[in-house]
């Protein structure tokens, strides 16, 4: 069993010693897991296409094993019946229901791959197993058994694999949370030594910002991996979060390219690596932007210990997540407190501090749900000076107020008034150069 390191966790890598990891196949070239997503295998024209993508992999010499998602849109219409019939349903069954839809596309797509005369077979998450913990609709991958399917991979057999699926501590299935087949197959890299994890998806790579905002965004060559992970949670969806964080602490090396693209195009998509492999080091690699923030300013709160405990206990009691926090100093013994939480869990953070008015002591409550967070990101920052200060400018030059900032080793954000964000993220895609 290999164990794998709980993302966030400050274990070391979990992962088994190389060692034990059998070599591939000496006659092998690499050792490759290809993902499809959704749009990938939307329907059976798409899964032909991507029998032949695997197929020219396998004829390459690869070894080779295939994890899919669901048809897209099929996951969505198994959560609404699953609502349909009862609002507040047994978290296990709903597991069990969205397990289908992987179950079905690994089935056909063996199929198809058997037709090219291919020795290929399909694994649901129980058979492998991908063990994970016991928290149905976003479980969390705990290890996983690579050994049976390295045996067969050696003796040229493509295995394929559902993502999105797991089995939990009492043998029930789980599911990894929507979006969670790129973790399946990031997680099944790590536990047989995959020289890479290809993720096919319908963009041909990561860019420096949302191309619908900004036309002249570029493709990055290579990302590396805690930029993809700042880049991902500030909303560019292209990559489930986890996924990039069990890649950096197995460093899994993982590209991401299109599905749609011509085998002939040049289709290389973007590496995402450790930070060594950079060569060519961007300041700043790519600029991020999110909507679904709110703010919270609470006016007049008393000066003293513990205020900040106070609420801040109070709201993660209530689960509310909370990003940026600004609080002034005070002239009179009472100061204001400004931070943003998810917008969708606003009003019950409003709820949560009406009624904790009374302990905390403070004035009013100003809510403002009309903002944008702007991020800029690269590891550059580690090493260069001003980076902040080009985007302070960047902004005034275009009369944008910054509400809120904030900053960690290698992104800073602002809080602005969403109207202008598109604005705001244009400006700065200029000032930092990255127009192509
Ligand atoms: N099919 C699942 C979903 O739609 C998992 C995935 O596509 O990554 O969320
Ligand atoms: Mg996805």
């Amino acid at each position: 069993m290999c164990a794998l390191t709980q993302p966030g966790a400050i274990m070391p890598n979990a992962i088994v010693p190389d060692a034990t990891i059998p070599e591939r196949h000496p006659a092998a070239m690499a050792r490759i897991v290809m993902k499809f997503g959704g749009t990938s295998v939307a329907d059976l024209d798409r899964i032909r296409i991507v029998a032949d993508r695997v197929a020219r992999e396998v004829e390459a010499g690869h070894e080779v094993a295939v994890v899919t998602s669901a048809m897209a849109g099929a996951t969505n219409q198994l959560v609404a019946w699953c609502q349909a019939l009862a609002p507040l349903h047994d978290a296990r069954e709903y597991d069990v229901v969205l397990a289908t839809g992987e179950q079905a596309v690994t089935g056909l797509l063996a199929i198809a791959l058997q037709t090219r005369g291919i020795e290929a077979r399909s694994w649901q998450g129980w058979q492998i197993p991908i063990r994970t913990d016991g928290a149905h609709g976003r479980a969390r991958i705990t290890a996983i058994d690579g050994a049976e399917i390295i045996r067969r991979m050696q003796i040229g057999q493509v295995a394929v694999v559902s993502g999105f699926q797991g089995l939990g501590p009492d043998n029930r299935v789980t599911t990894l949370g929507r979006g969670g087949s790129d973790t399946s197959a990031v997680a099944l890299a790590a536990a047989i030594g995959a020289d890479r994890c290809d993720i096919y998806t319908d963009v041909d790579g990561i860019y420096t910002t949302d191309p619908r905002i900004v036309p002249r965004a570029r493709k990055l060559d290579r990302i590396a991996y805690e930029e993809m992970l700042e880049l991902a949670s500030v909303g560019a969806k292209v990559l489930h979060t986890r996924s990039v964080e069990l890649a950096m602490n197995h460093r899994v090396r993982v590209r991401v390219l299109s599905s749609f693209a011509d085998a002939s195009d040049d289709n290389q998509g973007t590496l995402v690596v450790d930070e060594d492999e950079i060569v060519e080091k961007q300041i700043v690699s790519g600029i991020a932007y999110s909507r679904d923030e709110a703010k919270i300013t609470l006016r007049q709160v008393p000066d003293r210990p513990g205020i900040a405990a106070a609420i801040f206990t109070a709201l993660a009691a209530h689960h509310v997540n909370i990003d940026m926090i600004v609080q002034n100093i005070s002239a009179d013994g009472s100061t204001d407190l400004t931070f943003t939480v998810g917008r969708a869990d606003l009003a019950r953070a409003r709820a949560t501090l009406a009624e904790a008015q009374p302990q905390i002591g403070y004035l009013e409550i100003v809510a403002d749900a009309n903002v944008a967070k702007i991020s800029v990101v690269g590891t550059g920052m580690r090493s260069h000076a001003g980076v902040a200060n080009t985007m302070f400018r960047a902004l005034a030059d275009k009369a944008i107020n910054i509400q809120v900032i904030s900053t960690s080793e290698i992104k800073v954000s602002v809080l602005i008034a969403a109207d202008y964000a598109e604005l705001a993220v244009r400006a700065l895609h200029t000032a930092y150069g990255l127009d192509a």
